[in-house]
C-alpha cells in the first residue's frame, strides 16, 4: 500500500511533529498536524493516512486507507460502525504492560503491606503489629491475556503470584498457570481469587461483563480495572463492595473521563481512582511504533498490530 498524504491529530499532535519533523522514512511525503477541533472535511479527503487517538467529531472515511490508532485501545473506532473491508486498522503496540504491571504491583503491595493501616495508626500514635502477607501468598486472575494481559503476568509470576489468565480463545500463554476462555471460568477460581486484574479491551461481547453476577462470586477480592470503563456496571460494583464480596477497587479507565464530578466512586471508601495514567503512550514510543507500521504497511511485510474489526480488538 502507498502512502502519501498523513493527517495526525489530538493531544501529542506538537510533539510528534518535532519528532517526525526530520524523519527520512516520511521523505517525500505529506504531512499535516491539526487539532482535533480544527480537523476540517477537507483535510478528510486529502489523507490517505490518519493517525490519531481517536476519531474526529466529523470524522469520515474520505480516501483514508490506513488508520493507526496512537493508543493500545480502538473502541472508539470500532464506535464508527460497520468497519470499510479496504481500511487497514492497526494501534499501537509499545511499553504498556511493563507499565501496566507495575502500576498493579505497586496497587497490590499497598495492599499486602498494609500502607494505609499504618499511615493511620502513625497518625494516632498507634504501636500495633499487622503481618504483611506475601506475593506469594496470593492469587490472581488476569482478564486478557493479549500483549498487556501477559506482560502483568510476567511481572507477577515472578515475584511469586499464582497468576490465571481469562481470554476468548483460552489459548495457553507463558507466566499463567493457566488460561481459561471465558465460558470455561469456573466459580470456584472467582472465589479464590485475591485480585481481579481487568486488561480487556471494550467490545459488544465484553460491554458491562463485570456485573452483579460477576461480582457475587467474588469473596473479598480486590478488583483493579486498566481495560475499560465500559466493561464494568460500577452500580454493580458499588453494591458488591457494601456486600463484602469486594473488599475494595482500584480504577484507571470510566466510561466517561473525566469522571464526572457526581460520581458515587469518587467518595466511596476502599475505591481509588486514577485518572486514566497506567499505561500513558509517550510521544517517542508513538512515532517508533507508527514508523515501523508504516514501513510494514507500504513494504507489505507482516503488520503484527494490525486490528481485526470483526472481533473488535
Ligand atoms: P490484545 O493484545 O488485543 O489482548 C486482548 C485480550 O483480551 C486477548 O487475550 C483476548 O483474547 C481477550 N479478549 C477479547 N475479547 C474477549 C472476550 N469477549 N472474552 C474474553 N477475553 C477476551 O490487547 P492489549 O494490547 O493487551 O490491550 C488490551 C486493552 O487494554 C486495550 O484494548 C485497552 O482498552 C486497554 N489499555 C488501557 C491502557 C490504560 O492506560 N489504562 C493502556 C493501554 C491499553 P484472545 O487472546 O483469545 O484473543
Amino acid at each position: 500500500m502507498e502512502i502519501n498524504n498523513i493527517l495526525f491529530t489530538g493531544r501529542l499532535i506538537k510533539e510528534l511533529g518535532s519528532l517526525l519533523d526530520s524523519s527520512e522514512a516520511l521523505k517525500g511525503k505529506s504531512l499535516r498536524f491539526i487539532p482535533e477541533n480544527a480537523v476540517s472535511m477537507e483535510d478528510l479527503e486529502w489523507a490517505d493516512a490518519y493517525v490519531a487517538f481517536q476519531p474526529t467529531e466529523n470524522f469520515h472515511f474520505g480516501n483514508i486507507k490506513w488508520i493507526h490508532s496512537l493508543g493500545a485501545g480502538v473502541d472508539r473506532y470500532m464506535a464508527l460502525g460497520k468497519w470499510p473491508e479496504d481500511v487497514l486498522l492497526t494501534r499501537t503496540i509499545t511499553s504498556f504492560g511493563q507499565k501496566i504491571g507495575e502500576y498493579t504491583l505497586s496497587y497490590m503491595l499497598k495492599d499486602l503491606q498494609h500502607h494505609d493501616t499504618f499511615d493511620g495508626q502513625q497518625r494516632r500514635g498507634e504501636w500495633k503489629m499487622v503481618a504483611p502477607r506475601g506475593l506469594n501468598e496470593v492469587k490472581v486472575v488476569i482478564f486478557g491475556t493479549g500483549e498487556i494481559g501477559q506482560e502483568v503476568a510476567r511481572i507477577l509470576a515472578y515475584f511469586g503470584v499464582k497468576v490465571y489468565g481469562v481470554s476468548r480463545s483460552g489459548v495457553k500463554k507463558s507466566h499463567f498457570r493457566q488460561v481459561m476462555p471465558l465460558e470455561e471460568l469456573d466459580d470456584t477460581c472467582l472465589r479464590d481469587a485475591d485480585y481481579i486484574i481487568n486488561t480487556l479491551p471494550l467490545t459488544a461481547e465484553t460491554e458491562r461483563l463485570f456485573d452483579a453476577d460477576f461480582f457475587e462470586k467474588l469473596n473479598q477480592a480486590v478488583f483493579i480495572n486498566v481495560g475499560r470503563g465500559g466493561t464494568v456496571d460500577h452500580d454493580a460494583l458499588l453494591a458488591a463492595m457494601d456486600s463484602d464480596s469486594v473488599k475494595a477497587a482500584v480504577l484507571d479507565v470510566f466510561e466517561e473521563e473525566p469522571l464526572p464530578v457526581g460520581s458515587p466512586l469518587w467518595s466511596k471508601p476502599g475505591v481509588t481512582i486514577t485518572p486514566h495514567i497506567s499505561a500513558i503512550t509517550t510521544p517517542k514510543e508513538a512515532v517508533a511504533c507508527f514508523l515501523e507500521t508504516l514501513e510494514c504497511v507500504e513494504s507489505g511485510r507482516k503488520i503484527r498490530n494490525a486490528v481485526d474489526p470483526g472481533r473488535g480488538y
